[in-house]
C-alpha cells in the first residue's frame, strides 16, 4: 500500500488519527526474549527480505508503518530480532514489549 494512495482513499485526517492512536505501540523499542531486551526491527530493515528495499512511499501492508517506523503489536510483517523469523509465530516466546533500559542488552545484536 502506498502512503499517497491511502491518504487519497481515507484522507489525511484519518491517517493522522490512526498513526497517533498506535504510536504507543510503535514507541516500544524492544522485545523481551528470555529476560533480555532485543531492539525491534523497523519496517524496511528486515533481513528476511534480502536485498529488496522498501520504497520510501510504501507502507507496511498490515499495520501501515512508514519505512523506519516500528510495527504495531502482532503485526505479521515484524521480524524477530533474535531469530530473524516472523515475530508473530517464531519460537522465541517474546514475553512482552518494553522500553525498560535496565535490562541487559544482547551482546550478539
Ligand atoms: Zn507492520
Ligand atoms: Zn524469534
Amino acid at each position: 500500500m502506498k502512503k499517497s494512495e491511502l491518504k487519497k482513499q481515507r484522507g489525511q485526517k484519518w491517517y493522522d488519527k490512526y498513526q497517533e492512536g498506535v504510536r504507543p505501540q510503535r514507541d516500544q523499542k524492544n522485545f523481551v526474549i528470555g529476560g533480555v531486551a532485543h531492539p525491534r526491527i523497523p519496517w524496511g530493515a528486515e533481513k528476511r527480505f534480502g536485498k529488496v528495499k522498501t520504497k520510501a512511499d510504501e507502507l507496511c501492508h498490515d499495520c501501515l508503518a512508514e519505512p523506519g517506523m516500528l510495527h504495531i503489536f502482532n503485526c505479521d510483517m515484524e521480524e524477530c530480532p533474535k531469530c530473524g523469523d516472523q515475530a508473530l509465530i517464531c519460537p522465541c516466546k517474546i514475553a512482552e514489549y518494553t522500553e525498560k533500559a535496565d535490562l541487559q542488552e544482547d551482546s550478539l545484536t
